[in-house]
This record gives C-alpha cells, structure tokens and sequence, in this order.
C-alpha cells in the first residue's frame, strides 16, 4: 500500500490516489478525498514544509512552490494561455509570490511569465534564458494563438474561468511586445541566492549545455528539496532540441554534478514526470537513459545504419516510457551529434 502523497507523486492526483485504494474502503475514501480535493485547475500536492508542487505532464513543466513566512517563489510558469490560472492558484494555495524562477527557455517552462509580469512579480532566469525568450517569443505567440484549445481539451475543474482567460489572453496579443514575456530579474552570475519570507532558494546554472544552453535548477536548502528543469524527465522520453544546443554528452556531466548535490533523502521534482520516491534515483535513471542511448546510437553508426533507419530504432532501456512521440527525435539528435564530433 503506498501512501496518498506517494499516490499524489506517481500519478497525476486524484485519479492515481482512487487507484491506490483498497476496494473495501473506497466509498467512504472517495467520498473523503473529493471534499479534500478544492476545485482547482491544477493538481496541486502538499509535501510537507512548505512546499507544493505541480507534477502534471498534460500541461507542461512541473512546478515547485516554495512558502516563506509571508512570501512565496514558485519555480516555472508552464504554457502562456493557463499562466493566469497558475498564477492565481499558486497564491490561493500560499502566500503572496515574491519570485516565480524560470529552470530555462521552454515555452511550458516560462510562457506563464506574462501573468506573472503584469502582477508585479519578479520573474527570474538565467541571462542566456533570458536571450532565447527574446530571440524566439514568436514560439509564445503560436502558443498563445492555440491556448483555447488546448484548455478546452483538458476538462478540468475551473475550466470556464481558465477557457475564458486563455482567450483574453489571445485577444490581447498584439499589445504585447517580447519584453512581457521575459524575465524582469537577470541571476547575476551562474549561482544566485533568492530570499522569500525567510526562506532561501539557490539557483545554479552548471556554465555548460545539457538540455539547453540555459539549464538552471532550484534548490530549497532547508527542506533537501531540488527541482531540475528538464535535466531530468522521470518515466519519459528526454526532449531533444538541436535549436537551444542539446547535447547528450554535455547533459550526462552536468547530471553527474547534478547527482553530487544530492544525499539520500534529497527530494527531487523532476521537469516532467513523477516517479517511485521522487529521489536521487531519478538523476540515476535519467544519466543510464542517455549513457545508453548515446552507446546505442554510436553502434548503429559504427554499423553504417543510415539516420532515417536508426530514428525508427528502441532498445531495452526505452520500454515502458511516456513522450513516445519524441524518441525519434531524441535518437535523431545524438546521432547528429556523434557523426559531428567524427
Ligand atoms: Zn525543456
């Protein structure tokens, strides 16, 4: 039997906790849950400590909320058109947002930044993040543009309210210029320390590429929790983007530093995903997924298997995994990258 925070991890709120449930007690559990459960957009999961997080692969990056005293920082805007939405749950669930941290460039890591902009919160990234939102913040207009729909294929709890937002937010689009959609607070080197309501948050960018150019995580000290970004994708497929400068050998060494800043009881909210005890063992999983698949890749190169037919290629390791639509991509990129180091 696993806990219901456990269930809350693995899944995806309360349809993994119902599935955990002994048949017995399900009438009366059910009955209990829903009226825990507040009507919310988002499937908001308390860690203890202080700390939310949003762990919902239908709707972009996971999130982390941190609670000070009487602030609060939220790690991760996820998509433009439910910014508005995650913005207004993040303070009905804490205390008022002094900061909302951007892991990196990603439109489902940082499209959230234009609601979090016009309320006056600090939005916070890397320099080199902060170049590629400029650079590509067409990518949020596209986003913008498709929002109603994609809400509208959700069906969650709110959806009215959140549909309604989505299209303000479309209507308003050509008032917009590149700079609501960027950070309003540059990190002033590759670690920086942000302090909330007597809490501390440190963000660290490894100097190096990875998954982009821009890789930041977020690490709570006080409560041994790290949250990645998209250096770690938990029972998914990794995503592969040759624009933002992936590099399959780079993100293994900056797992590898990634994996020493852990202990034991190091919680770790992964960019997308849940998985098992959310532990260290992710950044585990995370560095074997790409040591093999970069092995794999040099085989079929070594074999002379032409790229069109290595993409249609899975192995062991793969099975099982989510993203499915994004491992052609994943293989496609390494091998790119190996045949360019030849
Ligand atoms: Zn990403």
């Amino acid at each position: 039997m696993i806990t219901r925070r456990e269930a809350l991890l693995t899944g995806c709120g309360l349809a993994a906790a119902l599935a955990a449930m002994p048949s017995r007690a399900s009438a009366a559990a059910v009955a209990r849950l829903l009226r825990d459960e507040p009507a919310r957009f988002f499937p908001w999961t308390d860690l203890g400590d202080g700390l939310w997080a949003v762990i919902d692969p239908d709707t972009g990056g996971n999130c982390l909320l941190a609670l000070g005293s009487d602030e609060a920082l939220l790690v991760d805007t996820k998509f433009p058109s439910i910014g508005q939405a995650l913005l207004r749950e993040a303070q009905e669930v804490g205390k008022k947002l002094r900061y909302a941290v951007n892991t990196h460039h990603h439109a489902d890591h940082t499209g959230g930044n234009v609601a979090f902009n016009a309320a006056g919160i600090e939005t916070v990234a890397h320099p080199k993040a902060e170049k590629r939102i400029l650079d590509n913040w067409q990518q949020f207009i596209q986003h913008t543009a498709r929002g109603v729909g994609f809400v509208g294929g959700l069906k969650r709890p709110t959806q009215d309210q959140v549909l309604r937002e989505a299209g303000e937010l479309a209507d308003n689009l050509r008032h917009l210029d590149e700079t609501d959609w960027g950070p309003t607070l540059l990190m002033t080197g590759d670690e920086m320390e942000l302090t909330f309501g007597g809490r501390t948050a440190q963000l660290k960018h490894f100097g190096r590429n990875a998954h982009t150019d821009n890789d930041t995580v977020v690490r709570i000290p006080d409560a041994n929790i790290l949250h990645t970004g998209d250096l770690v994708f938990a029972g998914l497929h990794p995503f592969f983007d040759p624009s933002a400068g992936v590099t399959a050998r780079g993100w293994i060494g900056v797992l590898r530093e990634l994996r020493a800043m852990c202990d034991a009881d190091t919680r770790v909210i992964p960019g997308h995903g849940q998985r098992g005890k959310g532990d260290r063992s992710l950044i585990d999983d995370q560095i074997e997924y790409l040591e093999r698949l970069v092995e794999s890749v040099q085989a079929e190169i070594e074999q002379g298997v032409p790229l069109d037919e290595a993409v249609q290629k899975s192995w062991p390791f793969m099975e099982g995994l989510g993203f499915e639509q994004i491992r052609p991509r994943a293989i496609a990129a390494v091998y790119k990258e190996l045949s360019d180091a030849d």
